[in-house]
């Protein structure tokens, strides 16, 4: 029996001649679709600008570095994400702290972030990098309330989330990445994300001048555009030191067709993750969906006594599920710099539970219902 892996992309025929067409085209990167998926992006996302670059943490990299963050300077994230999250923050020289998650959503909690911002001075921290786990959109506006009365920004890591929402108090739908209550968001293309690029990132924000300094630290530091008239066509200045995180028009072409259908399938996630609710409701744990909110469901976690028995299990019956993650505190580097400490509880607790089960559009019925029976065969005893 083929095997049932937690997340895969789907490529159609479309995908494969639209990259097909770009390999014969005049640019092979820097060139037309590139802009397009840009534009495309920013589009169905509701966001003024879109920044393509070569992957997330390329993107998570450009966005503190355009939000000046500087050596020694203090960010706050969630433990229970990607080490990327964190990351970008080392690159820049700054320090990452970690505030607890919420226990019902596993996203990174607003009373924990807002006890550890009030424990210290003003200026202590320089801003917080929430992650919509899973595909569950944080609800930012209320971050933003508790980042503006202590003069913080906000970068929304939303590589699990493209086509997700949440409601404000308005009664207004947000769509991850709107950067309504948000400085920057950033997406991920890559195959196991929504949107498959191979490799691939977006940055999305409402802010021109951040949008100029992120185009500027994708290509080199090199502004070309409004130079003085007084030199020649040929003229560029690097005006700060800036890397090479381009995409190509290679996977621009793949990221649009892709782009094209990710509505319907963050509806056969929806469809996928309510068939598991209705399995387990009463008898597992999941992943709790605030009022309003629309989860993009890149996972389906569930939260088990016997986490390993339950992953080794499955495995013998070519179920290949995942844990989704690490907390990001225990792991070698960040525990050899020393920046554990907080109290983290719910992450921990959340760690020794959590499974991801078999989640993407391609899973067809019956091997969901297969995966259902094996977990509740193995929970029943
Ligand atoms: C995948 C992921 C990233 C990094 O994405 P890449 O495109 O692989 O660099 C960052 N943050 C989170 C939460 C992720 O899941």
């Amino acid at each position: 029996m083929k095997t049932i892996p937690y997340g895969r992309q789907s490529i159609e025929q479309e995908d494969i001649d639209a990259v097909i067409q770009t390999l014969t085209a005049d640019y092979l990167t820097q060139g037309p679709k590139v802009k397009e998926f840009e534009d495309k992006f920013a589009e169905y996302i509701g966001s003024k600008f879109a920044v393509a670059v070569s992957n997330a943490t390329a993107g998570l990299h450009i966005a503190v570095l355009a939000l000046d963050l500087k050596q020694g300077e203090r960010v706050i994230t969630t433990p229970i994400t990607f080490a990327a999250s964190a990351n970008c923050v080392r690159y820049a020289g700054g320090e990452v702290w970690f505030a607890d998650i919420d226990s019902e959503t596993y996203t990174l909690s607003l009373e924990s972030t807002k006890k550890l911002v009030e424990s210290k001075p003003k200026g202590f921290f320089k801003g917080i990098i929430p992650v919509d786990f899973g595909g569950l959109p944080v609800n930012l506006e209320k971050f933003r309330q508790l980042a503006d009365k202590h003069g913080l920004w906000i970068i929304e890591d939303a590589a699990h989330a493209p086509g997700g929402y949440f409601t404000d108090s308005k009664g207004l739908k947000q769509n991850c990445g709107n950067n309504v209550y948000s400085d920057l968001t950033v997406f991920s293309f890559h195959p196991v994300k929504h949107i498959a690029c191979g490799e691939g990132g977006m940055v999305t924000t409402n802010s021109e001048m951040l949008y100029r300094k992120l185009c500027s630290l994708r290509s080199h530091g090199i502004v070309k555009d409004n130079m003085n008239e007084n030199h020649g066509g040929w003229y560029y200045e690097m005006q700060q030191l800036g890397y090479n995180y381009r995409l190509t028009d290679i996977q621009s072409a793949l990221g649009i067709t892709q782009l094209a259908k990710n509505e319907r399938r963050v509806a056969r996630r929806n469809e996928i993750a309510s068939k598991y609710k209705d399995a387990f409701n009463g008898k597992v744990r999941y992943q709790s969906l605030p009022e309003g909110t629309l989860n993009a469901h890149h996972l389906f976690v569930i939260e088990v006594e016997d986490r390993k028995g339950l992953y080794d299990f499955l495995r013998t019956q070519n179920i290949y599920s995942q844990i989704h993650y690490i907390p990001v505190h225990t792991l070698p580097y960040y525990k050899a710099i020393g920046y554990q400490g907080a109290d983290l509880k719910n992450a921990e607790k959340y760690y020794s539970k959590c499974i991801s089960l078999p989640m993407y559009p391609s899973l067809t019925n019956k091997e969901q219902s297969f995966v259902i029976e094996k977990v509740l065969t193995y929970i029943n005893g």
